[in-house]
């Protein structure tokens, strides 16, 4: 998506170890209007795939789960991040090792929010090795719940998520393609 790109290039900072920062637009200031916007791409992409829930999980991934979610007509539901797998029945679990902050994570979501008759469309803001994505599905898995795709906002390619994801038969689109992070240099695929 072009309006995407076009403000990853603009603003979009390359760190260390293959990081992109987009702080200033989707995950500490949130730039309302593009988020609105890329809501409404996700929900035109998905408008027939019979998805009645979206799951996504704090904090980064919500803004465009709730921009998607308004769109299509649907709940979101947020999976919560824990430190440890210690953590009360009724609810389902996966462990999620941070690409950005290189711990293991637990998230969760309770059992009275996911169950059989979820067609669920997953979303969150970055897709890099696709741990937190299959992370997320395992969770859909344990409900016994069906998964209609996967969304990312910002997909960095080189870090192969897509080909994990997809070879569980999941359809993944992302709304921009990063083929190239260099500092000083993006290119898109
Ligand atoms: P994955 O699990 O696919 O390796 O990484 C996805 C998760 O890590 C996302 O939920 C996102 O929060 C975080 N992440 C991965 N790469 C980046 C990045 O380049 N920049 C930022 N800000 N977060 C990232």
């Amino acid at each position: 998506m072009k309006l995407l790109e076009d403000k990853i290039k603009q603003e979009g900072k390359v760190l260390e170890g293959g990081i992109l920062k987009v702080d200033g637009f989707l995950n500490h200031r949130l730039d309302t209007a593009l988020i609105a916007e890329l809501g409404a791409d996700v929900a035109r992409e998905f408008a027939a795939s019979g998805a009645n829930l979206i799951l996504t999980v704090e904090a980064s991934g919500i803004s465009l789960a709730y921009a998607t979610g308004l769109k299509m007509g649907l709940p979101v539901l947020v999976a919560k991040k824990h430190k440890s797998l210690n953590i009360s029945d009724g609810v389902y679990t996966a462990p999620v090792f941070s690409f950005t902050h290189k711990t293991e994570n637990v998230v969760l979501v309770s059992r009275e929010y996911l169950s059989a008759e979820h067609k669920v469309l997953i979303v969150d803001d970055f897709l890099a090795s696709g741990n937190a994505a299959i992370g997320l599905l395992s969770l859909v898995e344990q409900a016994g719940a069906s998964c209609v795709g996967f969304v990312a906002a910002i997909e960095k390619s080189e870090q192969g998520g897509r080909t994990r994801i997809a070879e569980k038969g999941v359809k993944v689109y992302s709304l921009a393609r990063i083929k190239e992070l260099r500092a000083g240099d993006i290119k898109f695929e």
